[in-house]
């Protein structure tokens, strides 16, 4: 089926606000999803990423900043794998730090990338959700959300 880009946009005004957001995400998630989260330090990235996987089923106090390890592997309603690429330098090195490729070949897992600027051109299956996060300190922050959906409207990963 025909696929064409679809924006979504908000703006959250407290860390609730943010974590709501990333259930609402993890909500569409079946699986096989690559999403790729963006924004400085402080934006709102890991509390996002918790949203997601309460979504999953997975306690989000279990989630911390994959920072030392790399990849952190949760299991909920699906597998996901947390990654943050903060202390990689940008390249195809980041993504043979964290073996992404080796991850990819799980087909039924959900991916999760902190930091994805850090992947720079690296090559990936086109289930890919971009998640971008703008703003700091005590400011809203403004979330987009890119995915492919099908001529139906709806996600991708729905149809
Ligand atoms: P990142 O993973 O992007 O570095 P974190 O999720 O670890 O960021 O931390 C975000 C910080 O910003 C937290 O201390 C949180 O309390 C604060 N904050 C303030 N307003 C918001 C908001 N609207 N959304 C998310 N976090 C916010
Ligand atoms: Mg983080």
């Amino acid at each position: 089926m025909a696929q064409e880009p679809s924006t979504d946009q908000w703006i959250s005004n407290n860390p609730t606000e943010t974590f709501d957001l990333g259930n609402r995400v993890g909500q569409h998630l079946i699986g096989g999803e690559i999403l790729l989260l963006t924004g400085p330090l402080g934006a709102g990235k890991t509390i996002f990423v918790k949203g997601i996987t309460s979504a999953l089923g997975i306690d989000p106090e279990e989630v911390t900043s994959p920072s030392f390890t790399l990849v952190n592997p949760y299991e909920g309603r699906l597998l996901l794998y947390h990654i943050d690429l903060y202390r990689l330098d940008e390249g195809a090195s980041a993504a043979h730090a964290v073996d992404l490729d080796e991850l990819l070949a799980n087909e039924s897992a959900v991916i999760v990338i902190e930091w994805a600027e850090r992947l720079g051109g690296y090559p990936l299956p086109s289930n890919v959700w971009r998640i971008a996060i703008s703003g700091d300190g005590e400011d809203p922050r403004k979330i987009t959300l890119e995915f492919m959906k099908d001529e139906g409207g709806r996600m991708k990963a729905e149809g």
